[in-house]
């Protein structure tokens, strides 16, 4: 029997969450799919919603494996190139670039002769990391209008406080990335360059209209979480991810042993406990404490002692039925990943994204599965194959 950890990708989830965060948006809406989809699985995620408006991913490799699975929809690349080279390779992917640095722009001009490109000019309004000064967005978009590798400008910005609703430094950003737009719209004539806009990801989408523009940019939300809820759960969006595994050891313990490393956790009563195949090698956060959740028999049971690399313990004292082969869910649509990274002291994307490489990830509809990610799993004793 292989390990029985996996990391079941409900598509099905995907979609919904997709068509929830057009339902949102007045305009187009790109599914960001960087960080392996944020560990969801780029090519297997792409291809789900491959009937969308299109993608955003954060570099060009990324972008370059989507256009080599055969798929020919709009990329944006959040982070654009780097050198010639890279700028080259956009130009024959076809994929629409981001310019946020002088640089950028210089390549863009240097660039031979090509077919005309989107580029997307990121002004900083606010977040402090990448983009131009809002005032020197007009001078760059003429630059962009008298370049014949560009077929059309749209200003993207990016949001620091999306997820906090009433955020004043949110109609700050708004404030500048309009007035920036409006200076841009002023000097445009008949025949310059099409131009459009873009500042909302998910959290913006969610909880901020004023920032839904041509082009919206949806992330975690694709994936099942809600950035305003905490780590609650939004009966609008469905888990995208479930982290299951099984008990592999059940152990019976006198007070006062200690379970893991460090003898951090110690029985203060004779109790049961369980050993979980799920560690930080598998990206389950270390600093998750003692009484984080962990679901046995669909039963909410408590991690006790320090998470190792390969396994962790649980508490089994309550849940007499439990023995080795019992199914255990780390994180999912019965415990949302949020509520577990809280717990760590962490976010739900740090957890999406860091689930590792050896965890097979498993494809399915609903509650069909199928096997993916080239590893074959088997069902444990205690349970039919799902
Ligand atoms: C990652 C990213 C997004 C998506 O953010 P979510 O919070 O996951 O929706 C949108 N825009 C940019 C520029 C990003 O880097």
């Amino acid at each position: 029997m292989s390990r029985p950890l996996r990391a079941e990708i409900d598509l099905e989830a995907l979609a919904h969450n997709y068509r929830y965060a057009k339902s949102l948006s007045h305009g187009r809406t790109l599914a960001v799919i960087k960080a392996d989809a944020y560990g969801h699985g780029l090519l297997r995620v792409a291809q789900c919603l491959c009937g969308g408006d299109g993608f955003a991913v954060a570099t060009i490799e990324e972008a370059v494996a989507l256009r080599e699975a055969g798929l020919r929809n709009r990329i944006l690349v959040l982070e654009g190139v780097f050198d010639r080279e890279g700028m080259c390779e956009a130009a024959w992917r076809r994929l629409d670039l981001v310019v946020h640095s002088g640089y950028q722009l210089e390549l863009l001009k240097a660039l031979p002769e090509t077919r005309p490109l989107s580029i997307w000019l990121k002004v900083d309004t606010g977040m402090g990391r990448l983009g131009f000064d809002g005032a020197d967005a007009p001078g760059i978009y003429a630059d962009l209008a008298a370049l014949s590798a560009v077929r059309e400008c749209v200003l993207i910005t990016h949001l620091a406080c999306a997820d906090e609703a009433d955020s004043p430094h949110n109609h700050l950003q708004l404030q500048r990335f309009d007035a920036t737009a409006r200076a841009i719209e002023t000097q445009r004539t008949v025949r310059s360059l099409p131009f459009a806009q873009s500042i909302a990801n998910s959290a913006a989408l969610i909880g901020l209209p004023d920032a839904r523009r041509q082009w919206d940019r949806a992330g975690v939300m694709l994936y099942g979480i809600n950035p305003h809820m905490g780590s609650g759960q939004d009966h609008n969006l469905k888990s995208a991810m479930t982290l299951r595994s099984r008990l592999i050891a059940v152990r019976s313990a006198r007070a006062g042993e200690s379970v893991g490393y460090g003898c951090d956790y110690r029985f203060y009563h004779d109790g049961r406990f369980g050993i979980v195949a799920c560690g930080y090698g598998d990206g389950y956060p270390r600093h998750a404490p003692s009484g984080t959740p962990v679901l046995v028999c669909g039963r909410r049971a408590q991690l006790i002692g320090r998470v190792s690399m390969d396994m962790l313990a649980v508490d089994l004292s309550a849940i007499p039925e439990a023995r080795v082969g019992t199914e255990v869910e780390l994180w999912g649509g019965a415990l949302p990943v949020a509520e577990i990274a809280a717990s760590a002291g962490s976010i739900a994307y740090e957890l999406l994204t860091g689930v590792t490489q050896r965890v097979p990830r498993v494809y399915g509809n609903g509650t069909r599965l199928e096997s993916g990610g080239g590893a074959d799993r088997a069902a444990g004793p205690d349970s039919p194959a799902p």
